[in-house]
């Protein structure tokens, strides 16, 4: 007998009739001898929808009383899902962040888990129920509620697993498994069976939406395995596991693309010691993260810093580099939101050097400029008009093989 935690996303739990489809599902489940958890998030769009009229009420809305307001998505699923299980002649509790409690740290609207006592959880199990947990939200030292960033519920649901000792964290939503590249902008991508934690972990934090990258850290760190899976078929889905020798033999694993970042260019900056500090200091103390940096230099001693951050932050990060720029006597400060950043992303490329420079001819070849470059060890990304996002993701997907079965050897 194993015990599985399962998270069900948005799009699983969009209506009453998915609701009713998920408890199905998970009482086979639970049939078959398995102990099951489930962690659910809100019903598609309802927490945009809350946010919406957050904004309605507020141009920067209250943080804490927004961790309230958003909260409420889940508690809705949890109680219409804990319903339709007990209809079908089951037993399930819903909880909560605050009830089990799945205590956090104090940054609203983007919390850090610290601690989930277990006890109440295990009780459920041992009386034979389905415990139901409230994904997105917890509870801060000081009793307020907490939520812990977009796509968090991926994040409870590992928490939770890790905080049980599950044997498994499946994760249930719109498409049956993490793919080459975004499925719903590039037709022939292709189902991963099994993918590594770092590689999953870059595919994250580099736009794949499919899973919050905080779930995969946490994954990784507690060597949990993944299953991402589809709510809508039983066709088994990707494993996110620790890599192994033959996850090399592929050079590029995946292409990603994202379209959260803005430009920001200081132009004509005199170029001395302390110039980057006295930039980049105040933008990190605004907990703003900055991502890619260049400097170009100009004719005489003067420089163009081109740097990008989020681009919700683009606004507040504009306003700060314009009163340092003024102090260090640059000449303009730009922002630009109209870029994307697509990347390819591989264990495979520890071995083999080439890699950055054939996906330079493959953008160059389909007449896309690059703006900016940035490299590690597992991954490539370069930032291009937005406008060519999804020609480049369908020329790096072809371009490296992924399309086609097998190994790509570049
Ligand atoms: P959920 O609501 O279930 O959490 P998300 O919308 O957060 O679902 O994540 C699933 C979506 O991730 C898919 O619909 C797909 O468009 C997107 N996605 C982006 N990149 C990938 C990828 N490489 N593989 C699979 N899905 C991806
Ligand atoms: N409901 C939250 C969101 O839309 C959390 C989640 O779905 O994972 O971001
Ligand atoms: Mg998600």
């Amino acid at each position: 007998m194993a015990l599985v935690v399962q998270k069900y996303g948005g799009t699983s739990v969009a209506n009453t009739n998915r609701i009713k489809r998920v408890a199905k599902r998970v009482i086979e489940r639970k049939k078959q001898g398995d102990d099951i958890v489930v962690v659910l998030s809100a019903m598609a769009g309802q927490t945009n929808y809350l946010i919406d009229l957050a904004l309605e009420m507020q141009p920067q809305p209250d943080k804490r009383e927004m961790d309230v307001l958003l909260s409420t998505g889940e508690q809705v699923t949890i109680a219409l899902f804990s319903m339709a299980v007990k209809n079908l002649g089951f037993d399930a509790e819903s909880f909560l962040g605050f009830q089990i409690p799945i205590e956090t740290d104090t940054a609203h609207t983007k919390a850090r888990i610290k601690n989930i006592p277990t006890d109440k959880l295990k009780r459920a199990l041992k009386q034979g129920k389905i415990p139901v947990v409230a994904g997105f939200q917890g509870i801060d030292a000081s009793g307020s509620i907490t939520t812990l960033g977009r796509g968090g519920s991926d994040t409870t649901a590992v928490a939770v697993a890790v905080a049980l000792n599950a044997d498994v964290c499946e994760i249930y939503t719109d498409v049956d498994g993490v793919y080459t590249t975004d499925p719903n902008i590039c037709p022939s991508a292709r189902k991963i069976e099994k993918i590594s934690y770092e590689e999953m972990l870059e595919m994250a934090s580099l736009g794949a939406k499919v899973l919050e990258i905080r779930s995969v850290e946490f994954a990784m760190r507690y060597n949990m395995p993944l299953h991402v899976r589809s709510s809508f078929t039983n066709s088994p889905g990707t494993l996110v596991v620790k890599e192994d020798k033959s996850m090399e033999d592929v050079l590029v694993s995946a292409v990603t693309y994202s379209r959260d970042e803005a430009r920001i260019t200081v132009k004509k900056v005199p170029d001395k010691p302390g110039i980057a500090a006295a930039l980049f200091s105040p933008i990190s103390e605004a907990n703003i993260v900055v991502d890619m940096i260049i400097q170009n230099t100009r004719e005489g001693n003067l420089t163009d810093m081109t740097f990008t951050v989020p681009k919700n932050d683009l606004e507040q990060a504009l306003e700060i580099v314009k009163k340092t720029a003024e102090k260090i006597g640059a000449e303009a400060v730009v922002g630009d939101k109209n870029i994307a950043k697509v990347s390819i992303v591989g264990v495979g490329m520890r071995n083999h050097a080439g890699v950055a420079s054939k996906m330079f001819d493959i953008l160059a070849r389909h007449g896309i400029n690059i703006l900016m470059i940035s490299t590690s060890e597992i991954k490539v990304s370069c930032v291009i008009d937005e406008k060519f996002t999804e020609l480049a993701v369908r020329a790096l997907h072809e371009g490296f093989g992924l399309d086609k079965e097998g190994f790509s050897e570049g």
